[in-house]
């Protein structure tokens, strides 16, 4: 890739390490022009199950709705960035997991539930609470995945 400073291609690995649990790797390169370093961070592409929804319309897996809803719940807690990008990808790998083409909101609002509980007790109740008064955990998860808009 380009180096982000001055534009030049060639740019060299300084540094490769596995992070995210080994669903990442992050690299340290250095432009060979400018010398200014950088970091990059690759991952697996892979297909994600759409989201059914409660009227029956189905959406893509919005990636960055599910971060900025995390965020969200997770706002101003003792809880790193690196921690909540674990958690994203947890829970992309349980969608996957599911080996589903398609999950309803509901799937996916108990898996995100599950993994608030697991990083913070605080917001896991802070969204319980906000939430409550929806009928049904189907209706949370589409709160939750609404939460990004
Ligand atoms: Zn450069």
């Amino acid at each position: 890739m380009f180096c982000p400073f001055c534009s030049e291609q060639e740019t060299k690995v300084i540094d490769s390490r596995l992070v995210a649990e080994g669903h990442q790797v992050r690299r340290r390169r250095e432009c060979m022009v400018c010398h200014e370093r950088f970091t990059t961070f690759e991952s697996a592409e892979l297909v994600m199950p759409r989201v059914i929804k409660r009227d029956g319309s189905r959406e893509p897996f919005n990636e960055d709705k599910l971060r900025a809803g995390l965020q969200r719940a997770l706002e101003k807690r003792p809880v790193s960035t690196e921690k909540v990008e674990q958690c994203v990808l947890s829970l992309k790998s349980k969608l996957r997991a599911t080996g589903e083409r398609e999950v309803s909101s509901e799937l996916l609002g108990n898996l995100i539930m599950t993994a608030l509980r697991e990083l913070d007790k605080v917001a896991y109740v802070r969204f319980a609470s906000v939430y409550r008064s929806f009928e049904d955990i189907r209706e949370f998860g589409e709160e939750i995945a609404r939460l990004g808009d």
